[in-house]
Parts: structure tokens; sequence; C-alpha cells
């Protein structure tokens, strides 16, 4: 039913960063309504969409925030931040710039929120092999040396993003408990 409505055991706040264009907005819609968006425009109107799973037994509800497009003028405020319990840091396989950056995400997202914070490392857009510029080693050393999992996904044929919210989820689910 609603989903303001629906009962749930745990709700947990999910961040969403990276360098605009990565695919935040796709993996979201993706994760919560199985929708893909071609064309490129900045996110606009909703900025959280909420999403129930199941896992040994409780439901699990994640609150997942978007940035609405203020990457792109470096303007994410604290407020965004606030309370979030997991981040999905996002870059692009396919333009090494968005990954190049991605320590800058780490730490402001790091800045705003608590020590424990779960992150999964993401590399978006797996379906575009043929224009990779991101190595899969070179983010596994990326993601060994900030101590978080590491995945690729497809917001476009869906790999991996019921994925890397489970794995986010289920993370922050056994440290709480
Ligand atoms: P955001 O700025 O990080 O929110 O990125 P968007 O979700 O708006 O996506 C930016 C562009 O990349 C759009 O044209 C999307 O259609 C495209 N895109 C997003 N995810 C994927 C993906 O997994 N594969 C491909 N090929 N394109 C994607
Ligand atoms: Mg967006």
């Amino acid at each position: 039913g609603n989903l303001e409505e629906e009962e749930y055991d745990y709700l947990f706040k999910i961040v969403l960063v990276g360098e605009s264009g990565v695919g935040k907005s796709n993996i979201l819609s993706r994760f919560t309504k199985n929708e893909f968006n071609l064309e490129s425009k900045a996110t606009i109107g909703v900025e959280f969409a909420a999403k129930c799973i199941q896992h040994e037994g409780k439901a699990i509800k994640a609150q997942i925030w978007d940035t609405a497009g203020q990457e792109r003028f470096r303007a994410i405020t604290s407020s965004y931040y606030k309370g979030a319990m997991g981040a999905l840091l996002v870059y692009d396989i396919s333009k090494h710039a968005t990954f190049e950056n991605l320590d800058r995400w780490v730490n402001e997202v790091r800045s705003f929120t608590q020590p424990d914070l779960s992150i999964i490392l993401v590399g978006n857009k797996c379906d575009m092999a043929y224009a990779r510029e991101v190595t899969q080693d070179e983010a596994i050393r990326y993601a060994q040396q900030q101590k978080i999992p590491f995945f690729e996904t497809s917001a476009l044929d869906c790999t991996n993003v019921e994925l890397v919210f489970r794995e986010l989820l289920v993370a922050i689910a056994r440290r709480t408990d």
C-alpha cells in the first residue's frame, strides 16, 4: 500500500553521493520504481524516495536521498547528510574524472556523518564496457584503501542495483542490532 503507512522494523536514511551525471538518480529510480530515464536532466521534484526490503524476517525501510542536482554547484548542505546511516559513493566507469573526485565526496560525507557510517563504492554504467576508463583493479584498490565494499552496477540493464542497496541496508542493520 501507501509508503507512509507501510510497516517496518528498521528505517535507515541513505544518501547518494558522487559527481553529476554518474547515474545517481537513475540508480534510485531503478531501485524504487524500476524505471530508467535515458535523457540527462537534473533531478527534478522528489528529493528522496523510499523502499522496503525483507531481511531475516524483518522489514527494513530505506529512505534514500538524492541530490536534486545541487552537486553540480558543490552546494550540498549539511541537512542532506544529517542522520544518514549509509552512503552509496557513485562514479561512472566510463569517465575517469568521476573516479578521481571520489576523495572529495568521501571527505564531505564523512565530515557530516557518524564515524560508523556504512559506505559502498559503486562503479555505475558497467553496461558501457566498450567505453571503460576505470579498471576494476584500480576501483578494488581504492575500495581496499577506504575499507569499503565495491560493486559495479548498471541502472540501464539493472545489474547489481538491488544488490548494492541490500548490501548497504544489511550492513547497517548488523551494526545497529
Ligand atoms: P546523476 O546526475 O548522478 O543523478 O545522473 P543521472 O541519473 O541523471 O544520469 C545521467 C545520465 O547517465 C543520463 O543520461 C542517464 O540516462 C545515464 N545513465 C545513468 N545510469 C546509467 C547506466 O547504468 N548506464 C548507462 N549507459 N547510462 C546511464
Ligand atoms: Mg541526479
